[in-house]
């Protein structure tokens, strides 16, 4: 019995490891094969394993990497970024980053790259941090040539759609002395949609400028509690029907950019209405702490899934299903808002349950005197 099991035990010992060996090189393979380049990094962030594929994107042979960081390798204008990441990726193990920053290449030229870092430094049959890495240069340089494009045809836009406005009002002056209320009623409407037009020039304009950097923030002090009543009596001016609600306001002190503040309310109230066919109030908050004013637009509408709450805020996100396919826009104006609110070191979020309304918040911070 004993010989027999030995010897079973003998005949299979080789054919495992022959199985290990094979699955080894198969692995092997698919990592050394991979188009993206793949590394792994020790709990100092040093490079322990790099696959030939860095060779192809970076120019660099794996062996001129081994022993180094990959910061080393980065643009110095994105390394805070990407140290950033790594340690975020320290922080809480088992969590995935992604980040794109520039790597010059061995030739000298730029690369865009796309790193995703997965922590697997306490899975004991890993040990490391998983790097994924990827050239993204054209598509990155594609973008860039859209959002030229977009700014371009914007600002392209604009002088025709000035001389409309102006030539709108003209008429109806005219018809205004003469007293033709149909005529007059026309123009109205034709305005409004100059309006909104306009908005969507400028809003596509601003998005190119956030992507090129050239966005300026002009930056005052001003009394908050007015911006919103004002704000608010514009857009109540535009709806028939809803109601916008103050029901709390303080006054209260800010420095920022007045116009842009604007603008991002004006986002807020317009959303709260458009998806909120079936409601007619809009609820707004003004209130405020020691260290920061607090702004809330609540509106009881169709509201948003909790999958989405996040990605809202993406440029060009929108929430597609069959019921609410039917409202129109660009995708961009969460965007802007939260740009605007994060460059004044505030915060911009929501807080809704599916089909029952949605309530945005934002904060800005007050200057301590
Ligand atoms: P747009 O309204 O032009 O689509 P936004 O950036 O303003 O673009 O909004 C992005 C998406 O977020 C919208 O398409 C919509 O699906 C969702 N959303 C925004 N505001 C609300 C709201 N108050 N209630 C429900 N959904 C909203």
């Amino acid at each position: 019995m004993e010989r027999i099991s030995t010897e079973a035990g003998e005949q299979e010992q080789p054919e495992s490891i022959e199985a290990l060996r094979q699955s080894e090189q198969l692995f092997r393979a698919l990592i050394e094969k991979s188009f993206d380049a793949i590394v792994l990094l020790d709990h100092q962030g040093i490079m322990r394993y790099v696959s030939p594929s860095i060779e192809r994107i970076l120019g660099h042979t794996p062996e001129e990497l081994l022993g180094r960081t990959p910061f080393e390798f980065v643009h110095p204008d994105d390394r805070e970024q990407t140290m950033q990441a790594f340690a975020a990726l320290m922080q809480d193990p088992a969590t995935s980053v992604t980040v794109e920053y520039r790597s010059p290449h061995k030739d000298g030229s730029i690369r865009w790259m796309e790193g995703v870092g997965t922590n697997l430094l306490h899975d004991p049959k890993v040990g490391a941090i998983v790097g994924n890495f990827r050239d993204i240069t054209e598509r990155k340089e594609l973008e860039q040539r859209k959002d030229e494009f977009i700014g371009m045809a914007s600002h392209e836009l604009k002088t025709p759609i000035t001389s409309l406005k102006g030539f709108t009002n003209l008429l109806q002056r005219r018809f205004l002395k003469e007293g033709d209320e149909e005529a007059l009623s026309l123009l109205d409407r034709m305005d409004k949609q100059i309006d909104k037009l306009t908005r969507l020039i400028n809003e596509m304009l601003d998005i190119s400028r956030i992507q090129t950097g050239k966005l300026e923030y002009h930056e005052e002090p001003f009394d908050l509690a007015q911006l919103v009543q004002e704000v608010m009596g514009n857009v109540q001016g535009t709806s028939r029907t809803h109601r916008l609600l103050l029901e709390e306001q303080t006054h209260v002190q800010v420095v920022a950019d007045r116009d842009r503040i604007g603008q991002a309310l004006i986002n807020l109230l317009t959303n709260a209405i458009k998806y909120s066919p079936g409601a007619d109030t809009v609820i707004i908050r003004l209130s405020a702490s020691e260290s920061e004013a607090h702004v809330s637009v609540q509106d009881f509408g169709i509201g948003i899934a909790r999958e989405h709450q996040q990605k809202i805020f993406e440029r060009f996100y929108q929430i597609t299903s069959a019921e609410e396919k039917t409202f129109a826009g660009l995708g961009i104006g969460l965007y802007l808002s939260n740009e605007i609110i994060k460059r004044h070191h505030g915060r911009l979020w929501v807080e809704s349950e599916k089909g029952k309304g949605a309530t945005f918040h934002f904060t800005l911070p007050l200057v301590n005197k």
